[in-house]
């Protein structure tokens, strides 16, 4: 596995948000985590990505302790994280903030930009614009297309087709299923599980900081529990 996480326990003071996480990440998988308001998605992604301490467990990533490692540590090592709300640079360009992806890496970032506009062609059209002015699902493309350019080895999304119209939540789906399947690991983290469990290879659904059922995507798509909780079927 390319990320193991066994037994994490994370708290905000004596509030446990996290308790006794097992999670495991294999290369080229799309591996979604879904679970209801408050029940731990973000936290579990700010334990990840280094923000947020665990007080309890391991994280292994890349057969390596990564645990304590501090956040830069872990984005130099390959984990990279599309925060909830895009948070992009609302008056530089699209390619100003794409290239902002790129700061760590010391070749040029031409072939990356080529490769990010192939995959998000409303972006290359746009790419003198203001971030700022764009749709949200541009956004969003932009903020995932800047995480691209880190050339990541895991790719965190927290909850991307938030606030977005579902024609715009089918488009961004779509485009992170062409990210799995030009090879580039990702957990997602979302909310609507339906269009997440869709696209999964394994999903584990997390309940008041637990995780209480794991299983491929399929599975948990047809899941009755899952349907009758999440899926309001
Ligand atoms: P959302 O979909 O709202 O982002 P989530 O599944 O990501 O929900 P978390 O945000 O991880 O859930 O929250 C998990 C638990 O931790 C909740 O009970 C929440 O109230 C609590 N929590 C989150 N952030 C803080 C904080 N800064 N201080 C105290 N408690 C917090």
């Amino acid at each position: 596995m390319l990320l193991e996480i066994t037994g994490l326990d994370a708290h905000y003071g004596r509030i446990r948000a996290l308790s006794s996480v097992d999670v495991a990440v294999g290369e080229g998988e799309l591996v979604a985590i879904v679970g209801a308001n408050g029940a731990g998605k973000t936290t579990l992604l700010r334990t990840l990505s280094g923000v947020h301490p665990a007080s309890a467990g391991t994280i292994r990533f890349d057969g390596g302790d990564i645990t304590r490692l501090s956040a830069h540590a872990r984005v130099a090592a390959g984990i990279v994280q599309v925060p909830e709300g895009r948070q992009l640079f609302g008056p530089l360009s699209v390619e100003d903030n794409l290239r902002l992806g790129a700061f760590r890496r010391r070749h040029r970032p031409e072939e990356d930009l080529g490769r990010v506009y192939a995959m998000f062609p409303a972006l290359g059209q746009r790419r003198r614009q203001p971030a700022g002015t764009l749709s949200g699902g541009q956004q969003q493309m932009v903020a995932m297309g800047r995480a691209l350019m880190a050339n990541p080895r895991l790719l965190l999304l927290d909850e991307p087709s938030m606030g977005l119209a579902p024609l715009l939540v089918a488009e961004i789906f779509k485009a992170v299923q062409a990210l799995k399947e030009q090879g580039t690991t990702i957990l997602l983290v979302e909310q609507n599980a339906t269009a997440a469990l869709a696209i999964a290879d394994r999903a584990y659904v997390l309940e008041t900081g637990s995780v209480t059922l794991r299983g491929t995507g399929a599975a948990l798509l047809a899941d009755e529990g899952v349907r009758q909780a999440y899926l309001g079927l």
